[in-house]
Protein backbone atom coordinates (compact mmCIF):
# COMPACT_ATOMS: atom_id res chain seq x y z
CA UNK A 1 0.00 0.00 0.00
CA UNK A 2 1.14 3.41 -0.77
CA UNK A 3 1.89 5.66 1.82
CA UNK A 4 0.28 8.88 0.57
CA UNK A 5 -1.11 12.10 1.55
CA UNK A 6 -2.90 15.08 0.58
CA UNK A 7 -2.79 18.53 1.50
CA UNK A 8 -5.92 20.23 2.02
CA UNK A 9 -4.63 23.60 1.11
CA UNK A 10 -2.08 23.41 -1.80
CA UNK A 11 -3.75 20.00 -2.74
CA UNK A 12 -0.78 18.10 -3.73
CA UNK A 13 -0.44 14.69 -2.84
CA UNK A 14 2.75 13.54 -0.96
CA UNK A 15 4.26 9.90 -1.21
CA UNK A 16 6.00 8.52 1.53
CA UNK A 17 6.85 9.28 4.73
CA UNK A 18 10.52 10.22 4.03
CA UNK A 19 9.92 13.45 2.78
CA UNK A 20 8.08 16.07 4.50
CA UNK A 21 5.61 18.68 3.27
CA UNK A 22 5.06 21.85 5.60
CA UNK A 23 1.27 21.98 5.94
CA UNK A 24 1.66 25.75 7.16
CA UNK A 25 4.62 27.13 4.19
CA UNK A 26 3.92 24.26 1.57
CA UNK A 27 7.63 23.96 0.65
CA UNK A 28 8.46 20.02 0.32
CA UNK A 29 12.12 19.33 2.50
CA UNK A 30 13.81 15.90 1.71
CA UNK A 31 14.14 14.54 5.61
CA UNK A 32 11.39 15.09 9.31
CA UNK A 33 14.73 16.49 10.00
CA UNK A 34 14.64 18.93 7.42
CA UNK A 35 11.36 20.15 7.70
CA UNK A 36 12.06 20.57 11.62
CA UNK A 37 14.82 22.53 11.07
CA UNK A 38 13.00 25.45 9.02
CA UNK A 39 10.76 26.63 11.80
CA UNK A 40 11.83 28.79 14.02
CA UNK A 41 10.38 30.57 17.04
CA UNK A 42 9.15 29.01 20.50
CA UNK A 43 6.91 26.38 20.38
CA UNK A 44 4.81 28.26 23.19
CA UNK A 45 4.74 31.00 21.29
CA UNK A 46 2.14 32.52 18.55
CA UNK A 47 2.92 36.10 18.41
CA UNK A 48 5.37 38.68 18.12
CA UNK A 49 9.37 38.16 17.06
CA UNK A 50 10.20 34.74 18.81
CA UNK A 51 6.47 33.51 17.16
CA UNK A 52 6.65 29.98 16.00
CA UNK A 53 7.11 30.60 12.08
CA UNK A 54 8.31 29.19 9.18
CA UNK A 55 11.22 30.27 7.13
CA UNK A 56 11.09 31.91 3.97
CA UNK A 57 12.60 30.57 0.80
CA UNK A 58 15.08 33.19 0.72
CA UNK A 59 15.70 32.44 4.26
CA UNK A 60 15.90 28.83 3.75
CA UNK A 61 18.10 29.69 0.81
CA UNK A 62 20.34 31.89 2.55
CA UNK A 63 21.46 29.15 4.86
CA UNK A 64 22.77 27.22 1.83
CA UNK A 65 19.92 24.98 1.20
CA UNK A 66 19.17 23.70 -2.29
CA UNK A 67 16.47 22.04 -3.82
CA UNK A 68 16.78 18.87 -5.62
CA UNK A 69 14.98 17.55 -8.51
CA UNK A 70 11.55 17.57 -7.28
CA UNK A 71 12.00 20.81 -5.35
CA UNK A 72 12.50 19.46 -2.12
CA UNK A 73 14.97 21.34 0.45
CA UNK A 74 17.96 19.62 1.76
CA UNK A 75 21.56 20.73 3.08
CA UNK A 76 24.21 20.07 0.69
CA UNK A 77 26.72 18.00 3.41
CA UNK A 78 30.61 18.78 2.23
CA UNK A 79 32.20 14.89 1.23
CA UNK A 80 34.08 14.43 4.37
CA UNK A 81 31.46 14.73 6.50
CA UNK A 82 29.10 12.95 4.53
CA UNK A 83 31.95 10.07 4.92
CA UNK A 84 32.28 10.41 8.58
CA UNK A 85 28.64 9.86 9.11
CA UNK A 86 28.95 6.51 6.81
CA UNK A 87 31.65 5.78 8.81
CA UNK A 88 29.74 5.92 12.24
CA UNK A 89 26.43 5.02 11.31
ZN1 LIG B 1 6.78 25.60 6.80
ZN1 LIG C 1 0.55 22.03 1.15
Amino acid sequence: MADTWKCVDCRRTIVGRRTEHCAACHQDFRSTGAGDDHRVGRFDVSDGPDRRRCRSPREIEGRGWVRDEHGRWYRPMPADVLAARRGSA
